[in-house]
């Protein structure tokens, strides 16, 4: 063999682990297939006594731990983990990351008021500081509970995108505005997509951020999709978040805000949705031709706290739209824990269905892993463990009492487990946490020059707000 021929040396192996390799998609309206069914879905692929290979920023390979070869192990790290659950690093497809300073802050007040009596007026006290402060501390949450992506919409990103960059984070990046910021709005969003595009090694992607379909007006939704498509990248929007905002949208001007994504563009252009609770039938007119490009975040608990319906999962399942899961900002989730928001999610979906055959363990993995990578326009190298994709991946210690015996791992890695039940994390072939801590990472200074600076954040005194809520 010649050099050109030797494969790369490998940096990193982990070995003697439970490998949670991929999802199949779920087949269409299952719920009616009797158990034994050839075309009822088992669409999780769980690999035991593997090992994964990863060379850079990539896994090379996975095999039987049998079949490790000492060259295999020649210029590597060996993680030996054995028993662990190695499965893809989580993504978050709907957060405002600095928000955490505002966790707990609004509570027990129906949405208008948690926007236009709390958040807004909170908001118009944030200075680039605490939104840095902010993201800081959501990236420690968030890569300590095995979210290694998130999608991020929120104001002053240059300093979110710092935060995400120190902390060795992955992210898609998208800086809020409203039309009542006039053209400067889009144009310091389309400044900041363009230059933050593929930066931090390629971690950190972008998209617009308009924030909603009833705060930025059809003419520069137009301009949105429209510089989107100039800059190669998605935009990221609230719509459809509730039915009331459905229901407003009908009878002002006889569209649903759906449509409006359609007739302005922003679907044609690529867009992920947050929320879409108030999405109804004919919305799917409006959706299916641009499912390549066209995900859904659902945040259940959100939705269960602030009495919305939720995500119509079941309906955009059987049309063919990609559903991924989110968190939502820590002021309405409380949390940045994607294994509460996907046990949430799956709790309500049989709930609300009355069918507890709906949404299986199986099916919610497939939405937490496969389909929030293809949400954010990654299924080509996120959200499975597979040779090619990236080394992001999370292990899971299963000797806990709750955990065990593990009858069924798929139901355990969505009903039982626990955020503190993750061990080690990788991103980007990186390890961040070891041993269930942040590595290199000192969290006292900054919790505390947060709580320092809260009674000023959370001062409403002033009376001023930086928008008003009336969809
Ligand atoms: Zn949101």
């Amino acid at each position: 063999m010649t050099t050109e021929q030797r494969p790369p040396s490998v940096d990193l192996v982990i070995r003697r682990v439970t490998v949670l390799a991929g999802t199949r998609r779920p087949v269409a309206a299952y719920p009616d297939l009797p158990v034994d069914d050839p075309g009822r879905p088992e669409p999780v692929d769980f690999l035991h006594d593997h090992a994964i290979g990863v060379v850079g920023a990539d896994i090379a390979w996975i095999k039987p731990d049998g079949e490790v070869s000492t060259a295999d192990l020649e210029t590597a790290r060996v993680i030996d983990a054995p028993g662990r659950i190695a499965m893809p690093g989580m993504i978050n497809t709907h957060s405002h990351s600095s928000m955490t300073y505002f966790r707990g802050s609004a509570e027990d007040v129906p949405t208008a008021s948690w926007f236009n009596d709390h958040i807004w007026p909170m908001e118009v006290n944030l200075t680039e500081r605490d939104v840095s402060l902010g993201a800081r501390l959501a990236v420690a949450e968030m890569l300590l509970a095995g979210v290694t992506t998130v999608a991020d919409h929120y104001f002053s990103m240059e300093q979110i995108a710092a935060a995400i960059d120190e902390g060795g984070m992955r992210a898609v990046l998208a800086e809020t505005f409203f039309s009542s910021q006039g053209a400067a709005g889009l144009d310091r969003s389309a400044a900041f997509a363009a230059e933050w595009n593929g930066r931090a090694d390629g971690r950190i992607t972008t998209m617009l951020g308009p924030h909603a379909v009833y705060t930025v007006d059809d003419a520069d939704l137009v301009r949105t999709a429209d510089t989107a498509r100039s800059i190669g990248v998605r935009s990221h929007v609230h719509a459809s978040e509730t039915m009331h905002q459905t229901e407003s949208s009908l009878a002002r001007r006889g569209v649903t805000p759906i449509q409006v994504l359609h007739d302005t563009g922003m679907l044609d252009a690529g867009a992920l949705i947050a929320h879409g609770t108030g999405i109804v039938e004919s919305d799917l007119a409006w959706l299916t031709p641009y499912s390549d490009r066209v995900g859904v975040a659902c945040c259940a608990k959100v939705y269960q706290k602030h009495t919305h319906t939720t995500t119509p999962i079941r309906l955009l399942h059987d049309a063919g739209i990609t559903v991924g899961i989110g968190t939502d900002g820590c002021a309405s989730h409380n949390t940045l824990d994607m294994f509460e928001s996907v046990r949430t999610m799956a709790l309500v979906q049989k709930s609300d269905a009355r069918d507890a055959t709906w949404m299986p363990s199986s099916h919610s993995l497939d939405l937490l892993t496969r389909q929030s990578a293809a949400a954010i326009g990654r299924e080509h190298d996120l959200g499975a463990l597979r040779p090619g994709f990236k080394a992001d991946i999370v292990l899971i210690d299963p000797r806990k009492p709750h955990l065990q015996p593990m009858n069924d791992l798929a139901a355990a890695l969505v009903l039982s487990v626990r955020s503190s039940d993750v061990e080690t994390v990788i991103v980007d072939g990186r390890v961040v946490v070891d041993g269930g801590r942040l590595v290199g990472v000192d969290l006292d200074p900054l919790m505390v020059e947060m709580n320092e600076r809260l009674p000023g954040l959370t001062d409403r005194s002033h009376g001023t707000t930086i928008q008003t809520y009336a969809p």
